[in-house]
């Protein structure tokens, strides 16, 4: 399975661990020092806007360089921590680590913002409030120049308490993206409660937006409202020609994937970001 990853090297799939030597008690404690033990790192995937090229945001994506297995990718480990409830603390880690990496990147780029995934786990809890203070406090980065990814499923479950977390994050100036859309259960309400700022397209519409009118039609849709909503459009996993074009003609404002960067280190960032 480890193969299948391809030129990539990491093991994605949980079959890969499943076949390994290590069992999941094992898994578990690895994952449970795996932060005091540093084997955590970001890698950042930029966003481009579609009409300059520009690169002015991005989004930072979590790896585990585990002792014995090598590199992991995010599907085969966090679906572990958010069992465990290990997500918390390595989703504190993120946000941390991402907010100083923004700040150094706005030294450059002044305008530059950072994207971070909060799992639905974190999202309940009254401390993330807390901790995305301390962290832009402690990195020196305004906090508007920080974006929460939220999906739908994390959201759908949206008390109040977790309403009014949101609209408490808006008002310190973070933005709040909501990631994959269209593959959860939105309404139409329910993005009149979300005080987002951003929507993400889901990758599953772009890949096939070559080869299906009812993708097409879906981008396009999602846009209109994204406009409509006054909220920041991406299109996530372009990878060809074709559905950069695509999404370019529907009027996306900004784009992600493969056609235009993989996610990889800070130095790449800032090299591909380099004001012209
Ligand atoms: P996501 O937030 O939707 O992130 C985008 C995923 O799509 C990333 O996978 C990225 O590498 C991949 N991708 C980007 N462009 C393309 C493309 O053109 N084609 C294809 N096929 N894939 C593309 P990754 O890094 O494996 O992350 C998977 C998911 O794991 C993320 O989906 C996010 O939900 C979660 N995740 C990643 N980092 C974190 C984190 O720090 N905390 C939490 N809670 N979740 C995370
Ligand atoms: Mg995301
Ligand atoms: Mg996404
Ligand atoms: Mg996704």
């Amino acid at each position: 399975a480890a193969k299948a990853a391809g030129k990539s090297a990491y093991r994605t799939c949980t079959p890969a661990l499943r076949e390994s030597a290590v069992s999941r008690a094992e898994l578990i404690a690895d994952l449970r020092r795996a932060v005091d033990e540093r084997q955590l790192h970001l890698e950042y995937q930029p966003i481009v806007d579609l009409a300059t090229g520009a690169v002015r945001s991005a989004e930072a994506l979590v790896r585990w360089r585990h002792p014995r297995l090598g590199l992991l990718a995010p599907a085969a480990f966090l679906p572990l921590a958010e069992e465990t409830g290990l997500i918390v603390p390595i989703d504190r880690w993120v946000i941390h680590e991402a907010c100083r990496a923004a700040a150094t990147w706005r030294a450059r780029v002044p305008e530059a913002t950072v994207a971070v995934n909060i799992a639905a786990a974190h999202l309940r809890r009254p401390d993330l409030i807390a901790t995305v203070t301390a962290a832009t406090a402690s990195a020196g980065l305004a906090p508007r120049a920080l974006t929460l990814e939220l999906t739908e499923s994390a959201l759908i479950d949206g008390s109040e308490a977790v309403l009014e977390r949101l609209a408490q994050l808006r008002e310190l100036g973070i933005r709040i993206a909501i990631d994959d859309f269209g593959t959860g259960y939105s309404s139409l309400s329910y993005l009149h409660r979300i005080p987002a700022t951003e929507l993400k397209i889901d990758r599953s519409f772009v890949a096939r937006l070559d080869t299906d009118a009812r993708a097409y039609a879906t981008v396009e849709m999602v846009t209109r409202l994204a406009g409509a909503f006054d909220l920041a459009v991406v299109a996530e996993g372009v990878e060809t020609e074709g559905q950069h074009a695509a999404v370019t003609a529907i009027g996306c404002v900004h784009g992600q994937g493969y056609r235009y960067g993989r996610p990889g280190g800070l130095s790449a960032l800032h090299a591909l970001a380099a004001p012209r």
